[in-house]
């Protein structure tokens, strides 16, 4: 059974939580960085990346992190997680990760349509994906081992990095747990493969998924 974890300092971690305890995978809330010794995953939800980053400051979560990725370690960043992983933040620039090869810009859908539901078509699968995204940032570069698993009016919305899995919505607030399944492979294939994943490439050209309806919902 892979353990998986979810960064519950601060965002929607109790929904993530029920969500993977939904499909039978309880996780452990991780509040302290010495928490990540054991996981074999980490779910890093959305909510408020500068909040997260200031509650971040007292503890080494940063060089934790990196090193649970390294070891063999799989993650999962919603929204302001997917900012906290990516390469390079943008609007205004702020501390992150470097676990997926993007750049990031925070709130880049704009005024006017900042929340809205969607769905979404999913590499890999038949069914649309519901998707809800809330303030939600924008990938603007990704670099060439990235895997576009879904995307919004031909905008990347969801990546794949060798065992780095980040998305600009909430998945965790709807009803489908297809990503939440996705995320448990991911676990499963990095702890089969052990450490020496992390120097393969997953890179690949999936068709262009495109979003199917668009409706602003708050
Ligand atoms: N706009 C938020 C940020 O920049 C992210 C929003 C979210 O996680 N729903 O951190």
């Amino acid at each position: 059974m892979t353990r998986i974890g979810v960064l519950a300092l601060q965002g929607d971690f109790a929904r993530h939580a029920q969500a993977f305890a939904e499909i039978g995978h309880a996780p452990v809330e991780v509040r302290h960085a010495r928490q990540l010794a054991g996981l074999d995953g980490l779910v890093v939800p959305g909510g408020e990346s500068t909040a997260l980053l200031r509650l971040m400051d007292h503890e080494p979560w940063f060089p934790e992190l990196r090193r649970f990725h390294s070891a063999g370690g799989a993650l999962f960043g919603t929204c302001a997680g997917a900012i906290l992983l990516a390469r390079e933040v943008r609007d205004p620039a702020q501390p992150s990760l470097g676990l997926i090869d993007a750049v990031i810009r925070r709130n880049g859908f704009g005024r006017q349509i900042d929340s809205f539901e969607t769905r979404l078509e999913l590499a890999g699968s038949e069914r649309p994906l519901p998707a809800v995204f809330i303030r939600a940032p924008r990938f603007v570069e990704l670099g060439p081992r990235v895997e576009v698993l879904a995307r919004l009016d031909g905008e990347p919305v969801l990546l794949r990095q060798d065992r780095v899995l980040a998305g600009t919505f909430h998945p965790e607030l709807t009803h489908d747990r297809r990503l939440q399944r996705m995320f448990l492979d991911m676990v499963t294939e990095s702890l089969q493969n052990g450490e020496n994943k992390s120097t393969e490439t997953t890179a690949s050209a999936h068709p262009g998924p495109v979003a199917q309806e668009r409706r602003v919902s708050c």
